[in-house]
C-alpha cells in the first residue's frame, strides 16, 4: 500500500468515527461507548457475564489472549469483552475498537463462520501490523478523541487526554502525539493560507457544532 492509499483509506476511518458521532448525537466527552453500542443495536457482553455462552458457542479458544472479539450470532452483532482488565480505560478502547470492526463491514468481508451459526471476525495469523486492526484502532481513537474536539477545547498533553476522553495512559499518549502533528500542520497552514486545517470538512463541523455546548463549558 502507498502512502496515498493508506492516507485515502485512513480518511475513510476517520469519516466514518465522525459519521457514527453525529447520526447518534453524541455530544460531549467522554464517549459514552457502551451506550452508543445499544443505541446502534450492538449487545455488549462482559466474559463474566458471557460464561454460558461463551460455552454454548464454543467460544472459549476466542477468549484467550483478547481483550475481546466480535461476532453475528443469529443475525445479531455482539462484542464480548474481557472485564477483568486494567486499567478500566482498557474496556472502553477495547468496545470502541470492536465496534470499529462492525461498523468497517470486517464481519461482513473476512470471517470465520464456526459452528452453531456464529460468524466472527478474524483476525487472522497476519503479523502485526495487520491492516483491519489498525483501522479498527484508528476508528476507536478517533471515535473516544475527535482532534477537532481537542482542539476546540485546546487539549494538548497525554493526561488531559486521558482524564477527559477516559482513555489509557498508553492510548492518550498516542492520541497526545497524533495532535502534536495537527498542531503543527495548524501552524503551518496559519503561515501558508491565513487559517487553520481543522474544522476544514463539512462532517468535522458537524462533529464541532454538536459538541458546542460541552466545549463552551469547558472553554
Ligand atoms: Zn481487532
Amino acid at each position: 500500500m502507498n502512502k496515498s492509499e493508506f492516507y485515502n483509506d485512513y480518511k475513510k476511518v476517520r469519516d466514518k468515527a465522525w459519521d457514527i458521532l453525529i447520526k447518534n448525537n453524541v455530544s460531549s466527552l467522554p464517549v459514552d461507548v457502551f451506550g452508543l453500542c445499544e443505541r446502534m443495536g450492538v449487545k455488549i457482553i462482559s466474559y463474566t457475564q458471557a460464561t454460558d455462552i461463551i460455552r454454548l458457542y464454543d467460544l472459549t479458544e476466542y477468549t484467550n489472549n483478547n481483550d475481546g472479539f466480535t461476532t453475528i450470532i443469529n443475525g445479531h452483532y455482539i462484542i464480548f469483552y474481557d472485564d477483568t482488565v486494567n486499567p478500566k480505560e482498557r474496556l472502553r478502547f477495547t468496545v470502541a475498537h470492536e465496534l470499529g470492526h462492525i461498523v468497517l463491514g470486517h464481519l461482513l468481508t473476512d470471517n470465520v463462520s464456526c459452528r452453531k451459526g456464529v460468524t466472527i471476525w478474524n483476525r487472522g495469523e497476519a503479523k502485526e501490523p495487520n491492516p483491519s486492526e489498525n483501522a479498527a484502532n484508528i476508528f476507536a481513537s478517533r471515535l473516544l478523541a475527535p482532534a477537532c474536539v481537542l482542539w476546540a477545547l485546546d487539549i494538548h498533553s497525554a493526561d488531559e487526554i486521558s482524564k477527559l476522553c477516559g482513555l489509557s495512559k498508553t492510548a492518550a499518549q498516542i492520541r497526545a502525539e497524533r495532535m502534536r502533528l495537527l498542531y503543527e500542520r495548524e501552524q503551518e497552514w496559519f503561515k501558508k493560507y491565513n487559517k487553520s486545517c481543522f474544522g476544514t470538512s463539512p462532517r468535522e463541523r458537524a462533529v464541532l457544532k454538536q459538541f458546542e455546548n460541552s466545549i463552551h463549558k469547558n472553554t
